[in-house]
């Protein structure tokens, strides 16, 4: 569940404490991360009405001008930044030379949120569902960026580009190391690019409003076809993910992780590390965890619990402490 208006991973000022528990930075908040943004997409935004697209826009037509990281396939982070990203992971959610080039710090938001792609829209940084939540969230960005792949080329085929050349050029970025151009922010040379955009060189603008059109009036049977074998395993994954999600088959008996650390921050309230995040529980709850030993049953767990509190455990939080993994089979 995200709060992104009130970042749930941002430091609050009354959480004045020590731990390196990873806060992202409220600059930056989760949006270190540049996406690749496929044909389609970027037509989305040119196309769209909504006046709150109009910033995103304006920083979709300033890329095509500067023409780096400009292709028919998509619109790509410069390889500079790309490189600095994928050896960058310890500065995500806090290094300002990643914020991604969409972010508007002003106010903390995203200029094309409505026509963001599969990463940035399969992102929580929090899940009700814990590390189920999680999992499936993850299944579905695998499933999404499959088919926003597919759907890319989709359209190159369709207007008739050269494919094979494409595909050199695409493989020669994705095994060559940086440039001169690269390195110092200047887009490739006009041959090369004449190469990748061919007959659309300079009409950029235009082809990408055409490749929002053609993927617009796609139906759904020719989208499965287009998406293939692989787009359905992908989406059976994804849809076991969310049954495991939204109906958890609980352990009939289950141990406190010992992988999980709490750390007792007020007479109220512990800050617990699990496997899905940080977040905060009630002291009482972090007591009640050692009923669950490996040995009793959920049931005799519980039962011991009503005993000693006078309170039940629900099942709900029994759910929600097992999905976090905070209790493992
Ligand atoms: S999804 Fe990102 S912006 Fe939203 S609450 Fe989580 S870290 Fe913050
Ligand atoms: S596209 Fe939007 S949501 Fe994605 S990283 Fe950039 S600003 Fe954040």
């Amino acid at each position: 569940m995200a709060t992104c208006q009130d970042c749930a991973m941002c430091s609050k000022g009354n959480q004045t404490n020590s731990l390196d528990i990873g806060y992202f930075s409220p600059t930056t908040k989760c949006c270190t991360y540049y996406p690749t943004l496929p044909n389609y997409l970027v037509g989305a935004i040119l196309c769209d009405s909504d006046k709150d697209s109009l910033q995103g826009q304006s920083r979709i037509l300033e890329k095509i001008r500067k023409k780096i990281g400009i292709t028919p396939h998509s619109i790509s982070p410069p390889r500079k930044h790309a490189l600095l990203y994928s050896n960058g992971n310890r500065g995500f959610g806090r290094s300002e030379s990643l914020v991604c080039s969409f972010y508007v710090p002003e106010d903390g938001i995203c200029s094309i949120w409505k026509n963001r792609e599969s990463v940035c829209s399969t992102y929580f940084c929090k899940s009700i569902s814990g590390v189920d939540g999680k999992d499936f969230w993850n299944a579905t960005k695998s499933y999404l960026s499959h088919v926003q792949n597919c759907l890319a080329w989709y359209v190159l085929k369709e207007l008739n580009f050269d494919l094979n050349e494409l595909m050199i050029i695409f493989e020669r970025y994705e095994n060559s190391s940086l440039d001169a151009n690269d390195l110092d922010d200047r887009p490739c040379s006009d041959e090369e690019y004449s190469k990748i955009w061919q007959r659309w060189a300079m009409k950029e603008e235009d082809f990408y409003r055409l490749a929002f059109q053609i993927v617009t009036n796609l139906s759904s049977s020719k989208l499965e076809k287009i998406t293939g074998i692989v787009g359905q395993v992908l989406l059976e994954i994804t849809k076991k993910k969310r049954e495991d999600m939204t109906n958890p088959k609980l352990p009939n008996i289950l141990k406190r992780n010992p992988a999980v650390t709490i750390y007792r921050r007020s007479s109220e309230n512990s800050l617990v590390l699990a496997p899905s995040g940080f977040f905060e529980i009630k002291n009482v709850l972090s007591e009640v965890l050692q009923y669950f030993d490996g040995t009793r049953t959920n049931a005799e767990a519980r039962e011991l619990i009503k005993s000693d509190y006078g309170e039940a455990l629900t099942q709900e939080l029994l759910i929600s402490l097992y999905q976090n993994r905070v209790l493992i089979p």
